[in-house]
């Protein structure tokens, strides 16, 4: 399989405190050697871009609120993501978006931290990265209402069926995919909308320490979840959509090279 790139890991989360070497080389023996960090605060954010700086080539980051954490977004916020938007290591707004599944926010608040987010994406340049879970319609109004002032975006850790990927690619969007499609519970809607996306819209992530794919064997103890997954989720969405792996690599690989603008890194 040719390389891949994880273009969603919380390596900043707690759980990676110890061992994130080891992790990042056991990434790299399975061929995900470029991956972007995702940032879900301004914080986390900085934390994520600290991270990247230790490893030019290998890691870029994304800075963003996610609507979980939308209550905390004030102008001080704004300006720190401005600051954070301008490296060119940060190759993403976001994660940002609406969540009206956990309703962690109140959901006027995470509309307009939503909107604003959108903003900055336009000011920046910088291809946003989205979260949404129960919010389709509201969610592709305010993207709708930026128009073609958006650079684009990835639909990150798409569940959802057919209906919503027609909207997203149709929005523009890339989809991402994650261990989810590897739920042979919880991924039927998700295994009948791969079919419909083209090649060129999709790319790949682990969303890393979450959605450990449930078929991956040996499945560690702590049920943490790392990069050097990503082939398992690559080798099933590649049978959901009736595709090689290689094909669904080789596409996955040169989109998030495109969107994100990453510096090409092969030997
Ligand atoms: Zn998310």
């Amino acid at each position: 399989m040719d390389e891949l790139i994880d273009v969603g890991a919380n390596l900043t989360h707690e759980s990676f405190r110890n061992d994130l070497p080891a992790v990042l080389e056991r990434a790299a023996g399975t061929g995900v050697r470029r991956i972007i960090i995702t940032g879900t605060s301004l914080a986390a954010s900085q934390a994520a871009l600290a991270l990247a700086a230790t490893r030019p080539g290998v890691l870029w980051s994304t800075a963003g609120v996610h609507p979980h954490a939308a209550a905390g977004y004030d102008e001080a916020t704004e300006a720190g993501l401005r600051i954070l938007l301008r490296d060119p290591r940060v190759v993403a707004a976001g994660e940002c978006g609406l969540d009206y599944y956990r309703d962690y926010a109140p959901r006027d608040v995470q509309r307009s931290v939503f909107s604003r987010q959108l903003e900055l994406a336009a000011a920046s340049g910088r291809p946003l990265f989205l979260h949404q879970r129960d919010a389709h319609v509201d969610f592709l109004g305010l993207l709708r209402e930026q128009g073609s002032r958006l650079p684009g975006g990835v639909a990150h850790c798409f569940t959802n069926g057919p209906a919503e990927v027609a909207d997203y690619l149709d929005a523009g969007l890339y989809i991402g995919i994650t261990g989810w499609i590897c739920d042979e519970r919880r991924a039927l809607d998700l295994r009948a909308a791969v079919r419909l996306i083209p090649l060129d819209r999709l790319v790949v992530e682990t969303d890393s320490p979450y959605l450990l794919p449930r078929s991956i064997r040996p499945a560690p103890r702590s049920r943490r979840n790392e990069p050097a997954t990503l082939p398992e989720v690559v080798r099933t969405l590649a049978t959901f959509m009736g595709q090689s792996p290689e094909i669904v690599a080789e596409a996955t690989t040169r989109n998030a090279e495109a969107l994100f603008g990453l510096s090409v890194n092969r030997r």
